[in-house]
């Protein structure tokens, strides 16, 4: 049976002075009154002091909540939210609720609180937990997921809060009802508010990790401060062969690339069908210059979906080819190294500079460090000893539909040009990092 969301109202409310219990509004009443409004009530009922009256049509309901009932000549307006839940007093009072995905079920709902609060909201309800509902009947069931939500007062004009952040050192996602689905949410690089540029920043400027004013990420004055620890390695910059920047002749794809930040950006350009855009990267002097030219390009969403698969095969592919990258990736992992790109990127890197990085804990780090994750992964994979033997034990990206597509689309890209080394080469995606020979 598919069920709408209910409507509700509190009994209280209902009732008003009552005197004894014979004049108490029944459910049948209800459904008279509420009949007036809307003809397809489907099922009401009572918990405790709170009523729920279920309408068989989104219009139908739609108009009650618009309208209310009336009912022994007084008029009842209803709730679109459980007003018990959301900490409402008045059907007319509005309330938004913020939902916060990612966290696993055992991180403390005080944690998540305290990160909420860092956005001076009024909560109007306390902390509580999603249940998972059936696909279709849209039923609740007993079973958690582990998102928690909270209802709190309406925000100001224009304010929302950001899609990511950051609790009890984890990644988090936070969602409510208003908030641009861009991910591209305009963050100031000034005060680290959103919604502004650092431009027309009204702040002081403050810390990117402790977000305190008067001193930079990686000050002694610093919450997060650390002495650097010995086992973090960052890296960054095209002297660095850690780092995608460092010039290396690398072909993954089917074609030749000048680094993996080229590989990673010609990719981005042939997802989005932009040939000529992927021409261009391929023939960028280097990799800041292929990382511009990948800037200009909107990523389609096959690439969003599949951008850390397709980084993998690419850092795969260096470490199978680039000598030096494997002897320096296998050396320090050795010593159980913690990778992390020390640069402002906030899903790649550590979001921070180099003396930042070192200088802050890890768990501090404003950024996501995905890189650095891939590049322990791909440490891990392959022992340097097997470096030219493809191991079928070792868990390779999957070879999906869209990477198919990746390569037709390579086909139609090579044709019409002349390749020196890898024209002969079939892109499939079999034969992508096969070794030369
Ligand atoms: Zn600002
Ligand atoms: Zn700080």
């Amino acid at each position: 049976m598919e069920l709408q969301k209910p409507i509700y109202f509190k009994d209280k409310e209902l009732q008003g002075q009552i005197t004894s219990d014979s004049k108490r509004i029944s459910d049948y009443d209800i459904s008279i009154a509420t009949g007036k409004i809307v003809p397809d009530i489907q099922c009401i009922q009572k918990d405790r002091d709170l009523w729920r009256v279920y309408v068989k049509s989104t219009e139908g309901r739609s108009k009650l909540l618009r309208e209310g009932f009336d009912i022994r000549n007084r008029h009842i307006s209803v709730y679109d939210t459980n007003p018990y839940s959301a900490g409402l007093d008045s059907p007319n009072e509005r309330v938004l609720k913020i939902t916060v995905k990612g966290i696993p079920l055992s991180v403390d709902d005080g944690e998540i609180v305290k990160m909420l609060e860092q956005f001076d909201l009024n909560f109007t309800s306390e902390l509580k937990y999603e249940h998972i509902r059936h696909p279709e009947s849209k039923k609740m069931t007993g079973i958690l997921n582990g998102n928690r939500f909270i209802y709190v007062s309406p925000l100001p004009d224009g304010k929302f809060l950001p899609r990511s952040c950051k609790c009890a050192g984890l990644h988090c996602l936070i969602y409510h009802y208003g908030q641009p689905s861009n991910k591209r949410t305009l963050k100031c690089t000034n005060c680290w508010e959103v919604n502004h540029s650092r431009n027309n920043c009204p702040n002081q400027s403050r810390c990117k990790v402790c977000k305190k004013e008067g001193h930079n990420p990686g000050d002694e004055a610093c919450d997060e401060y650390s002495e650097p620890i010995p086992n973090v390695v960052p890296f960054a910059g095209a002297s660095d062969v850690l780092s995608n920047f460092y010039p290396c002749e690398l072909k993954a794809f089917g074609v030749t690339h000048r680094s993996s930040e080229h590989a990673f950006q010609y990719v981005k350009a042939v997802r989005s069908g932009d040939i000529p855009r992927a021409n261009a990267i391929q023939s960028a002097p280097t990799a800041l210059d292929a990382k511009r030219i990948g800037k200009t390009i909107s990523a389609s969403k096959s690439f969003e979906d599949s951008k850390l698969e397709l980084m993998t095969e690419i850092i795969q592919a260096k470490f199978d080819q680039i000598p030096k990258f494997r002897e320096s990736l296998s050396k320090a992992k050795k010593s159980g190294s913690v990778f992390v790109e020390a640069t402002y990127d906030d899903y790649w890197a550590s979001g921070l500079d180099k003396s930042g990085t070192i200088h802050t804990r890890p768990s501090s780090w404003p950024g996501q460090n995905k890189l650095g994750e891939i590049l322990a992964t791909v440490a891990d994979s392959r022992p340097s000893s097997k470096q030219h033997h493809r191991s079928n034990s070792v868990p390779r990206p999957s070879k999906d539909a869209s990477q198919l597509s990746i390569s037709s689309m390579l086909k139609e890209l090579q044709t019409p040009r002349k390749r020196d080394c890898s024209g002969s080469r079939k892109p499939s995606p079999k034969s992508q990092f096969d070794k030369n020979g």
